[in-house]
């Protein structure tokens, strides 16, 4: 989405981040990071161009690391960043913090940070950091999320391009989310359950009806649509689906200024 190295680090924070004791698709998990057997498991589990010092992993990095990671939570759970408090969090760790110009893999420039020590901690501070700024002065940061599932905790950073991913990869999210959104439109429909006006679902004699009454003058684009109507049962659930999901996403941002501190779970 951004650059490699930006996207890989985000990856990389996001992991970090999950390490901490919470929900993880309705299922409670322990802190993954309270030793350096650990904490090398998740270096390990990086990107090999990350070049994040693995070596070092000590009791003092993994001290450091573990504040690394209550930080850039907090930064996370206040995302879509609005406020001066989250920025203030994120200007803590970009202290000491340089910049020097380099070259990529291919030759061409770009600015990479320097790190205030060669230490392990300091090394992700200024990685991570760094790729969080990126989202902040190109106002991205509603990329960083926490996921829609039912209990569930995990953050995710959506890197699509339509910004769409709205669950993690830890259990069924996504799945579960769907079900339920399946089932709240069967209940409501027990309870309504006048004719829905889909192609699939129309009797000849709906048809006529519905068609004198909408077929004013139908434009181009609804032509279009109606052709690209989904007519299996399972197609229409997905649509109406992806739709709620949508409004809901919307609805979201749109409360998230008002919400207070909500999202900080410690
Ligand atoms: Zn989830």
């Amino acid at each position: 989405m951004f650059d490699v190295d930006t996207d890989r680090t985000l990856v990389a924070a996001a992991d970090l981040v999950n390490t901490a004791a919470g929900l993880r698709s309705a299922t409670p998990g322990p802190d993954q990071l309270a030793t350096v057997a650990q904490l090398k498991k998740y270096l390990n589990q990086r990107d090999g161009d990350i070049r994040w010092p693995a070596s070092n992993a000590d009791r003092t990095q993994l001290s450091r690391v573990r504040d690394l990671r209550d930080k850039v939570h907090e930064i996370w759970a206040a995302a879509p960043i609005e406020t001066e408090a989250p920025v203030q969090v994120l200007n803590q760790l970009l202290s000491g913090v340089g910049l020097r110009i380099g070259r990529t893999s291919d030759g061409q420039h770009r600015a990479e940070p320097v790190p205030a020590s060669a230490e392990l901690a300091d090394v992700m501070t200024a990685s991570i950091a760094t790729s969080i700024q990126h989202l902040v002065v190109r106002e991205e940061t509603a990329r960083m999320r926490t996921c829609r599932g039912e209990s569930c905790e995990a953050v995710i950073i959506d890197l699509t391009r339509n910004r769409s991913r709205l669950f993690c990869d830890f259990g069924n999210c996504a799945n579960r989310a769907h079900v339920r959104a399946y089932r709240a439109r069967q209940a409501a429909h027990r309870k309504d359950p006048s004719p829905r006006p889909t192609p699939a679902a129309q009797t000849p004699v709906e048809t006529e009806g519905a068609a004198s009454a909408r077929l004013v003058k139908p434009s181009a684009a609804e032509k279009a649509a109606q052709i690209q109507e989904p007519t299996s049962q399972s197609a229409t659930a997905a649509k109406e689906f992806r739709e709620r999901m949508r409004d809901e996403l919307m609805e979201k941002r749109g409360k998230k200024s008002k919400k207070s501190k909500k999202g900080k779970k410690k």
